[in-house]
């Protein structure tokens, strides 16, 4: 199919200094977990996103000295001309598609404790460590530290023409870089020319950007990447005051401008706190300072609001992370007119997580992010089907969804089977509580996939018995059943059932989600799993009138989204709507009407009164497999080849862990498995 002439405009291409790039479509810096320490990973991926036709792809942040040493994250790194090698494989593999390659330079400055280097950090002034309250601190740079900072960063500059870049981003944002210390009042405490006045705290990005230019400029493009808004009043900078100001005041040094707002947890804010576009209000001023190409980030994956943020005269090109790991190929998509295949991403933020945990990223919408180079998958190529096999996929969740859609795309005969009258699963009943209608997009994907596919036939309303399964007479069963919350307590802080903790007194979010409530009057909420489902579900009882109170064992509330980078906003959209949160506090008993305590800092217990919904773990919905296996069934004698269970139904875990389970199980139907060999390529480390 041809594409729509309304979205001609984003394949225009776009001068950037003396280079150009093929249409508008910037892949900005994303980190992913891999960088200098899996570098044939990172390229492969790199690599993708410019076969997918994004006409810029950019490193992470690479940091460029050893004071700018950010262990334990794994991230690119240019300290010397050893580093020059991995950099330049990523080049070529994104030059190979006609994209052009960016380099992020950064010193992230008292951000980094050089936990690797041992280099004393440095900054504008002497300041505590900001990382994880490292008891060190960075010192003040001298003039002869802010010299050789420049030549760094000039050398830096020179490397990447090396590596064969196209295009430097001199980066000062997220509150988080040496320059963007030096811009900030609170940060710069200075009483020479680089501090004080607006003129001398800026001094040092504009001598950057000045001797960047002079280094590279002649070849490659100078990108500034800048936070115009931090997002916290005139306690940071802010877009109508000195955010406009300081971009006015270099408006038209580089080549191209590449704005956001600050700090990451607001520049990749989840879809439950912003919707698509959201950073437009902050950054729509910059065009009509700067004569230079702008561009903006704002989880954009619809074509509409792209091309309205170019007509609407915001940005001339569309910056994107998350998109681009949800669907490396969306530019190619709109380009052949096949919107209907863009996999859209659903802000949830488990890719930020797997770098913040110094891991390969992950992506819920996109199983092979970071297998490409590893597994040699391709997100959207797959091998065809080596048999004529039926396979019977019991279960439309993310997990069977995915491996039905897949086992489709290889050619197999697929039925799918589903009890409930909705396809979906758990992304369908959770993407009805508050702040979570974007999980839908997981079904809808793979929905649209599936319902082109003549192999592919889907049955509502068949909860399906161990004997309905053996009758079916398919060649493989791959069971998709999910999993169920417990009621009674046990889950990471209690071992044992809590007492008064069963079905009578204690509603689950399976319960909530079923449409059950709560008796009228004050409800607890348990929460000891930690991520999004306590709080939403408290949001969705305090809208209807509950008194909530969430308490966790934890020492925040909902604790592992601070990899999610949701921990601050939800504490805060939870405190605004009037939850009561209570840490550090451990359930002991319940009652229909009250729920007792131990606060664990002071040993104390005390009685709340109220009905309890709990939030601790799940177990999966294996009964059917057990069944399957009681019947009899083996793989020696019957006709049907092989049962496995996948997603929840094996191992409950993330909406991720159940889309790439579906994936895998696609990947490796009719293949032999070594269950005994490292199941992916590794990457080899030298040493001497
Ligand atoms: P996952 O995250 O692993 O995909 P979900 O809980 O989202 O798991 O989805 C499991 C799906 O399986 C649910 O929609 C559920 O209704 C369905 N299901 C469970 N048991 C059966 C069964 N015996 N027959 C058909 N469908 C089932
Ligand atoms: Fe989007 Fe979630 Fe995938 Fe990240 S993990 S790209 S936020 S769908």
């Amino acid at each position: 199919m041809a594409r729509d002439p309304r979205y001609d405009i984003l394949f225009e291409p776009i001068k950037i200094g003396p280079v150009t790039a093929p249409n508008r479509f910037y892949q900005v810096p994303h980190c992913n977990g891999m960088g200098r320490v899996f570098p044939d990973s990172m390229i492969a991926m790199r690599g993708m996103k410019a076969e997918g036709g994004w006409g810029i792809v950019c490193t992470e942040q690479c940091d460029f000295h050893p004071t700018a040493d950010i262990t334990p994250y794994t991230e690119t790194r240019l300290w010397d001309d050893a580093d020059i090698g991995y950099l330049a494989g990523m080049c070529d593999a994104v030059h190979e598609h006609g994209s052009l390659a960016g380099l992020e330079l950064v010193h992230n400055g008292h951000g980094v404790g050089n936990l690797y280097s041992r280099e004393i950090p440095i900054g504008p002034s002497h300041r505590p460590v900001e990382y994880y309250n490292y008891p060190g601190q960075a010192r003040a740079m001298d003039k002869q530290d802010i010299l050789d900072y420049r030549r760094w960063h000039r050398n830096a500059a020179l490397r990447g023409k090396e590596a064969g870049f196209d295009l430097v981003i001199v980066y000062h944002g997220h509150d988080g870089t040496v320059p963007s210390h030096f811009l900030s009042k609170r940060q710069n405490q200075r009483t020479d020319e680089y501090g004080g006045s607006l003129e001398n705290r800026l001094r040092l990005f504009r001598e950057l950007l000045e001797e960047t230019k002079d280094a590279v400029g002649d070849t490659m493009g100078v990108i500034c990447r800048f936070a115009v808004d931090e997002m916290m009043g005139s306690e940071g900078l802010e877009w109508e005051h000195e955010g406009r100001d300081a971009l006015e005041l270099i408006a038209d040094l580089p080549d191209m401008w590449d704005v956001n707002v600050s700090d990451w947890a607001n520049d990749s804010m989840t879809s439950r706190f912003a919707p698509e576009g959201y950073q437009e209000d902050y950054v729509r001023f910059v065009k009509q300072v700067t004569s230079k190409p702008v561009s903006t980030v704002g989880r954009y994956t619809s074509p509409d609001a792209m091309v309205s943020a170019i007509r609407k005269g915001v940005v001339d090109l569309i910056g994107a992370a998350r998109p681009t790991i949800a669907d490396p190929f969306l530019p190619r998509k709109i380009e052949e007119g096949r919107l209907e295949d863009i996999r859209e991403c659903i802000g949830c933020n488990i890719c930020v997580a797997w770098d913040m945990l110094s891991a390969p990223i992950r992506c819920t919408q996109n199983p092979t992010m970071s297998e490409e180079w590893r597994k040699g998958w391709h997100p959207e190529q797959i091998a065809e089907k080596e048999t004529d096999s039926h396979i019977l996929v019991v279960g439309s969740g993310p997990a069977g969804l995915e491996a039905a859609h897949q086992l489709g795309k290889r050619g197999y005969q697929v039925t799918l089977a589903e009890a409930r009258r909705e396809l979906g699963g758990r992304v369908t009943r959770e993407s009805g509580l508050p702040g979570l209608s974007a999980w839908a997009r997981v079904r809808d994907y793979r929905l649209g996939q599936i319902q082109e596919m003549m192999n592919v036939e889907v049955f509502l309303e068949s909860e399906m018995t161990a004997a309905q399964v053996l009758e079916f007479g398919a060649d493989h069963v791959c069971l998709a059943t999910g999993a169920t919350w417990r009621h009674d307590g046990v889950g990471r802080a209690n071992r044992y059932p809590v007492l008064g903790m069963d079905k009578d007194n204690v509603l689950t979010p399976d319960d909530i989600m079923d449409g059950k409530r709560p008796p009228e009057g004050p409800v607890v909420i348990f929460d000891d799993d930690h991520y999004y489902l306590g709080g939403v579900v408290g949001e969705l009882l305090s809208a209807e009138g509950y008194d909530v109170a969430i308490v966790t064992p934890a020492t925040v509330v909902a604790d592992w989204t601070r990899y999610t980078l949701e921990q601050g906003h939800i504490e805060n959209r939870l405190k605004q709507v009037g939850i009561t949160i209570l840490t550090r506090r451990n359930v002991l008993r319940v009652s229909p009407t009250e729920v007792t305590v131990l606060d664990t800092l002071t040993d104390r217990e005390k009685t709340l009164q109220g009905s309890m919904v709990s939030v601790t773990m799940r177990l999966p919905n294996d009964g059917l497999y057990n069944d399957l296996m009681a019947l009899g069934y083996s793989e020696k004698n019957a006709e049907i080849k092989s049962v496995r269970r996948i997603g929840d139904c094996y191992g409950p875990s993330l909406i991720a862990s159940a889309t790439y389970e579906g994936h895998k199980y696609a990947r490796e139907l009719d293949t032999e498995l070594n269950t005994d060999a490292v199941p992916f390529k590794r990457e080899c480390t030298s040493w001497s």
